[in-house]
């Protein structure tokens, strides 16, 4: 016991490391824009709240000890920080995305191409043989995200990562892991050259801020991205700053129990007769890659009813789920991905994906399980998806037109 070891992430989460002049046992916040200085000559540590402030430094600190990362950085929102990183870019220069992107990244990935700022290939980032093909020298950047929703879609973070590099060691490989948190992945391991995650999502879990988080261990990628931050004033606030330092605490339990109620829900939707998108189904056809890669596979999954009109009635006839977009709070969601988060993708381009206009997409909370069931049985009952066998019964619809 002599040697120190580092801890886990679950007691990473709730440490408070401050060296605050009272001693406070949570960060406290410096909800201010100015700082004086010494003296004329004397800057001191900060100076001005877009440049810095406290309450942000001890989140990014909090947050590079939980992804792994050398230095974090919180800007106001998931966009942001694809904004920031896609700043690093010279004009023209050419990147290769994923076809199943997050709604909006495609949104600002189509409109800078259509520009001619820069020169966007999608692809399907699952067929790693097809992605190392495309991945020449002029490729200046990549975006991965793994599992993509909802399509649920994983790609080979390794694979393609080594092979960038190893075509050109410059190529920056950026990872959206919004989806499975530092809980589940750490995309830094395999390699990548940048992480962020939309903090609004399961970081923060409260649905109460926008935030985003940017993790490198690169050194001078690092100053790169503080020198955008600074330049363009989109640091996190430190007001939310601080909220989502108090939400980070309890990431780990959050989302091991929204992880356990979505298997239970995965498996009962598929027992049913419904098509299920879920990366913990032994049934997902990157079932194996995935497990390689994360340790579970998260609170979020789709499934297909079969008809549109059915879907609509689904999602209208929930209590418990609310109707939103956006996933990784406390309580449970349910949409329609093509009429909500994924309306901006044209229907021509959703068609090309084989995206199903039917798909419903469920984003599990911490609710009682059997309380979730029956809500989905209730709403499935009533739309005529599902008939039950004996009534009142949880866990025992049987899907009228099965998928499977
Ligand atoms: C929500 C989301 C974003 C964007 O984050 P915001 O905080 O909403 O700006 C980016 N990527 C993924 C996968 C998301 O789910």
């Amino acid at each position: 016991m002599t040697k120190t070891k580092p801890y886990n992430i679950e007691t990473e989460l709730v440490i408070n490391k401050s060296s605050d002049q009272y001693n406070a046992s949570v960060p406290p916040l410096y909800q201010l824009a100015t700082f004086k200085q010494e003296s004329l000559s004397n800057m001191g540590e900060y100076d001005y709240t877009r440049s810095g402030n406290p309450t942000r430094t001890h989140l990014q600190n909090h947050m590079a000890k939980i992804m792994k990362a050398h230095q974090t950085f919180a800007v106001t929102s998931g966009m942001g920080c694809l904004d920031v990183i896609l700043r690093l870019l010279q004009p023209g220069d050419e990147v290769i995305a994923g076809d199943d992107l997050y709604g909006g990244t495609h949104r600002l990935l189509t409109y800078l191409n259509n520009k001619g700022d820069l020169k966007v290939h999608h692809h399907d980032t699952t067929n790693t043989e097809l992605i190392k093909l495309k991945i020449t020298p002029a490729i200046k950047m990549i975006f991965l995200e793994s599992p993509t929703n909802p399509l649920i879609k994983v790609c080979d973070v390794k694979a393609i990562t080594d092979h960038a590099h190893a075509v050109n060691p410059d190529c920056i490989v950026v990872f959206d892991n919004t989806m499975m948190t530092p809980i589940l992945m750490t995309p830094l391991d395999l390699g990548v050259d940048i992480q962020y995650e939309s903090a609004t999502k399961y970081l923060n879990g409260h649905h109460d801020i926008m935030a985003g988080i940017i993790g490198t261990r690169d050194p001078k990628l690092a100053e790169r991205v503080y020198f955008v931050i600074n330049s363009t004033g989109c640091g996190l606030s430190p007001f939310d700053s601080w909220l989502l330092s108090r939400g980070l605490r309890t990431l780990a339990v959050r989302v091991e129990r929204q992880q356990k109620n979505c298997v239970k829900i995965a498996e009962f939707l598929q027992n049913a007769g419904f098509k299920v998108r879920y990366a913990g189904l032994p049934s997902h056809p990157q079932y194996k890659l995935h497990q390689s890669q994360c340790k579970g596979a998260g609170a979020v999954l789709s499934f297909e009813t079969g008809s549109i009109k059915m879907s609509e009635k689904i999602v209208e006839s929930t209590d418990i789920f609310g109707i939103a977009v956006s996933f990784g709070c406390v309580n449970s969601l349910i949409s329609m991905p093509c009429k909500m988060s994924h309306a901006s993708i044209d229907s021509k381009t959703r068609e090309e994906r084989e995206f199903p206009e039917d798909l419903i997409r469920l984003c599990i909370g911490i609710e009682n399980i059997d309380d979730l069931i029956y809500d989905l049985t209730r709403a499935l009952l009533k739309s005529g998806a599902v008939k039950v066998n004996e009534k009142d019964e949880l866990y025992n619809a049987v899907a009228v037109q099965p998928k499977l």
